[in-house]
């Protein structure tokens, strides 16, 4: 793969055909896939998506996990529903994550992507004991098939992110950097964030937005690449001086013609500021 690929988050579904010439018309050569639904984890099904975008000549770049009754229609319902973070459910969505990662190694991916959810702040609770431990367990079941498990950022600070890293204390446990989520949930700065965390930087998506007027409280606005206020060639340009060379995924979280429009411009722009490198 070369460096710095350009890619999108995108879907496998059940018209894999439809959606693979959809992807290969915006001029990428790389996808990150939401996992697909339960009764499409099957090796079976696995083996079927990986030789569909192989022949495609499309690398599958990471698998993200995603489960039943997240809600992001608001940052408290963030905290309450997503990942691994709440309690209630965190014994299931752990036994499923194992299974994705049992999917993604059967695509070929080198990794899972994963909204851990709201790492709680208190490091001596309990709560987060036990989302230290749970973690070690998903990367242990990763590392058995050579993934890492890349955390999407957004939901804590950097330095929250980075000591929950060196916490869990595993050396496949990455950090799939999207700027745009840090403004969009006003979790801070995103250049000085990646900065921060740059060295387990693994993955990323190039997203963009502007910041609520309540950070924090209320979401940001989501915008085409580089019409918000992440500072998308800094973000390119700090990447590369990190020594990043992983894939530039592209998402675009809207639906319909718009989406497609808004992600060549995004594809056009990132060539731009890649031919500058
Ligand atoms: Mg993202």
């Amino acid at each position: 793969m070369e460096k710095m690929a350009i890619g999108v988050f995108t879907s496998a579904g059940a018209g894999l055909g439809a959606s693979i010439e959809r992807v290969k018309s915006l001029g990428v050569t790389t996808v990150q896939l939401h996992t697909p639904p339960k009764d499409r984890r099957t090796q079976g099904a696995a083996e079927e998506i990986k030789k569909s975008f192989a022949d495609a000549g499309l690398d599958v770049t990471l698998v993200f996990c995603g489960f039943a009754g997240e809600s992001y229609a608001s940052i408290q319902a963030v905290k309450d529903t997503v990942g691994l973070v709440p309690v209630t459910t965190r014994a299931a969505r752990t036994a499923e994550t194992k299974e994705v990662v049992k999917f993604t190694s059967w695509v070929g991916a080198p990794g899972i992507g994963i909204h851990i959810g709201f790492i709680p702040e208190d490091t001596d609770s309990a709560n987060y004991k036990d989302l230290v431990e749970t973690t070690r367990g998903i990367c242990d079941a990763c590392k058995k098939v050579g993934l890492t498990m890349n955390l999407e950022t957004g939901q804590e600070t950097a330095e929250t992110l980075l000591s929950f890293i060196r916490n869990v204390q595993r050396d496949n446990l990455a950090v799939n950097f999207d700027p745009a989520n840090m403004i969009l949930y006003g979790s801070g700065e995103p250049i000085a964030a990646l900065k921060r965390v740059g060295q387990y930087v693994k993955s990323c998506h190039c997203k963009d937005a502007t910041w609520s007027d309540q950070p924090g409280e209320t979401w940001g606005k989501e915008t085409p690449l580089g019409e918000g206020q992440v500072g998308i060639e800094t973000f390119v340009k700090t990447l590369n001086g990190l020594g990043y060379t992983g894939p530039l995924t592209i998402e675009r979280e809207i639906s319909g013609d718009q989406q497609i429009a808004d992600i060549k411009k995004a594809v056009g722009l990132l060539n731009d500021i890649k031919a500058k490198l």
